[in-house]
């Protein structure tokens, strides 16, 4: 358990947010708002379509833009090869856009160059965009730690007709996100842990109602906005639900904590049919685990299951594709989950408790199809 020695508190979140249909055709005008050199990179899938919607954007203005493609690993090498690259050009705006490499890749280009950031997610899949920091891999994949910058990005840029054409696995991965924020951060309010702001203070009341807010929007509107977006329809609920997945979910983990459910993500991943799942999915099942390990009463537990039922979140083995796994496989995914953020439970955990509360989540989950 790690209290907090200091009571000052301390909020952070980005500049500004944007999220509208068809935003991404203003870019040029919110840049231009930050300065006139205007770097982006593009993730590889977007690349040849977007590039040259770009070029002709700022084909007649006064401002200049350089495109990047980009793909692979997000490793502290590719960053200074990218800003080596663009360093003639020397931007003062660097905008990433796609998933959570691209966008983190971007907010270090912008922190190397001092420029404004602006993040346009073309999922919504994770709390990432939002947040004042990167995630960082070497050359082999394997997350390394994070870069933390003192700031969060200028402006999160989403169109949420991009998002909504995107394969629907990525928007309920989302809400798996989404959900840990409410269930960590009580946790991390129970033990009075730090937050993730700068060297770490306590809680605001902001917090505490945006992980309510970010709670009950994907609960109540969740299953709403994934049919919308199996039409491709932009609707009140799926925007609902896009700015819970992105915004209020961001906002919520930096300014409280993780506790158990991301700690059950990052443990299960040794196993290897789990590291090839979206991080909302393993992170979905670390909440059924959390609630269990907690305690927490049958109502709660039911309403979790039901709606991971309705949405396709996985809560069995099955649904991970680990129904071969051995009680030492998942004594050792217990091991390794400690070495994440249980510690910010407000009691103390062992590995035989973690190991207790995986097979009985696997074991309700079997009960609530049925
Ligand atoms: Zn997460």
């Amino acid at each position: 358990m790690s209290q907090t020695t200091n009571k000052t508190r301390a909020f952070g979140s980005p500049s500004r947010y944007v999220q509208g249909r068809n935003e991404l055709d203003l870019l040029k005008e919110y840049t231009d708002a930050y300065g006139n050199r205007v770097l982006i990179l593009i993730d590889t899938f977007f690349y040849a379509n977007y590039s040259k919607k770009f070029e002709e954007m700022y084909a007649n203005g006064t401002s200049t833009v350089k495109t990047y493609e980009y793909k692979g690993e997000i490793t502290a090498d590719k960053i200074a090869a990218i800003v080596n690259e663009a360093k003639a050009f020397n931007p003062n705006v660097v905008v990433g856009m796609g998933g959570g490499k691209t966008m983190d890749s971007a907010k270090a280009v912008a922190d190397d160059f001092k420029a404004a950031t602006i993040i346009v997610p073309t999922t919504a899949s994770t709390d990432a965009p939002a947040i004042g920091l990167s995630v960082m891999y070497n050359e082999q994949g394997v997350h390394i730690g994070a870069r933390h910058y003192v700031k969060n990005p200028d402006l999160v840029l989403l169109d949420t007709d991009i998002i909504a054409k995107a394969p629907i696995r990525f928007l309920v991965a989302g809400m798996g996100d989404g959900l840990a924020t409410f269930i960590e951060a009580r946790a991390n309010f129970q033990s009075a842990s730090p937050n993730y702001v700068g060297k770490g203070y306590s809680a605001t009341v902001a917090v505490r109602a945006i992980a309510q807010a970010c709670h009950e929007t994907i609960l109540n509107k969740g299953i709403s906005a994934k049919l919308a977006a199996e039409a491709g329809l932009c609707t009140q609920d799926f925007e609902d639900v896009v700015e819970a997945n992105t915004l209020l979910s961001g906002l919520g983990v930096q300014n409280s904590s993780c506790a158990g459910a991301h700690s059950i993500a990052e443990g299960i991943t040794i196993l290897p049919e789990c590291a090839k799942l979206l991080h909302g999915e393993v992170v979905a099942f670390g909440i059924l685990v959390q609630l269990v390990i907690e305690g927490r009463c049958k109502d709660e537990i039911k309403e979790m299951y039901d709606f991971f039922n309705a949405v396709g979140l996985p809560s069995t083995f099955e649904m991970l594709g680990i129904s071969d796994a051995t009680s030492a496989d998942i004594m050792k995914v217990a091991q390794e989950s400690l070495k994440s953020y249980w510690d910010t439970e407000p009691f103390a955990i062992t590995a035989q408790m973690v190991y207790d509360a995986i097979m009985m989540a696997n074991i309700l989950g079997k009960e609530f199809q049925k």
